[in-house]
């Protein structure tokens, strides 16, 4: 039994200004990204899976990661990733990387193929070149909308995208990338590389969360969901529960999608919206924004 699901973060454009055109867009991006994480997940593993599915959403311009990614008050983008594998509690996760082109690669090359956790800034862009994977330069995350939010001052303008899935084998794994927030300081990191607090597997859940990254850190979201299962035995439903209580306690907006060990899928948000997208252990697919 195999289940995948994926968020393209929880800042979702207000209900209001949404028409069925750009909606239908939306969907169709996530449905893309969706396929494209099942695929791999039919044939081979969670971790191959969520890094395929982050992959299809940085690339789209839709989403706020990779391509498309907000801007920072120097008009620069520095995207922030991290990805865990649920079985062995590996890491690996890069922050304020303003040249790699796919973070979420960068993100797995550290975990696999260094002793570290957590690469930054220049550094990790230098890792990832020397690891064969491909940068590219700034204008390539431009976009015009994201641009004007900017100038217009629409700072807090936010989104991340991830993928949490459960493979034939029972493991677990988790994925999360992010651009951050508009109007962000230079150097500003948040959850998403942070693992426990943004992004965190084991063998019993895999979580990728979005929304206000300071709440996140503070409450150690991702982390708060495994550890209530863990020492309380709480089933998954009840802990996300419990963690979207708490980031409501820090004034935090956001939503946050996991998984456990039987395949069970949660996808909460109290925000106006979260685009979100699965596969639970039926096959049965779900594509929503509100
Ligand atoms: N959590 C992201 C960050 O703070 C933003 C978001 O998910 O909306 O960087």
């Amino acid at each position: 039994m195999i289940a995948l699901a994926i968020h393209g973060g929880a800042g979702a454009m207000p209900r209001r200004k949404m028409t069925p055109a750009a909606a239908a867009r939306y969907k169709a991006a996530l449905a893309h990204a969706l396929e494209a994480g099942y695929e791999v997940l039919r044939r081979g593993n969670s971790l191959d899976a969520v890094c395929a599915a982050v992959v299809a959403l940085e690339d789209s311009p839709l989403f706020n990661a990779g391509r498309g990614a907000c801007y920072n008050t120097d008009e620069k983008h520095e995207l922030d990733a991290s990805v865990m594998d649920g079985a062995t509690l590996r890491a690996g996760a890069v922050a304020a990387v303003s040249r790699i082109r796919n973070p979420v690669l960068a993100a797995r090359a550290v975990m696999e193929k260094s002793r570290h956790v957590l690469l930054a800034g220049r550094g990790a862009e230098r890792f990832a070149r020397a690891h064969g994977l491909e940068l590219v330069p700034d204008s390539y995350f431009a976009t015009q909308s994201r641009l004007a939010a900017l100038r217009k001052k629409l700072v807090g303008h936010h989104g991340t995208v991830g993928a949490v899935a459960r493979d034939a084998n029972g493991n677990l794994a988790a994925a999360t990338s992010t651009g951050g927030y508009t109007g962000k300081l230079p150097g500003r990191v948040g959850d998403s590389p942070i693992i426990g607090a943004g992004n965190y597997a084991d063998n019993a859940c895999a979580v990728s969360g979005t929304g206000l990254g300071e709440a996140f850190i503070r409450g150690v979201l991702a982390y708060d969901v495994a550890a209530r299962m863990r020492y309380l035995g709480e089933p998954l439903a009840k802990a996300a529960r419990a963690a979207m209580r708490k980031l409501a306690g820090l004034q935090g907006d956001g939503g946050l999608i996991a998984v456990d060990h039987r395949g069970n899928i949660v996808m909460p948000f109290n925000s106006e919206g979260m685009y979100r997208a699965a596969i639970d252990r039926k096959g049965r697919r779900t594509i929503a924004i509100y």
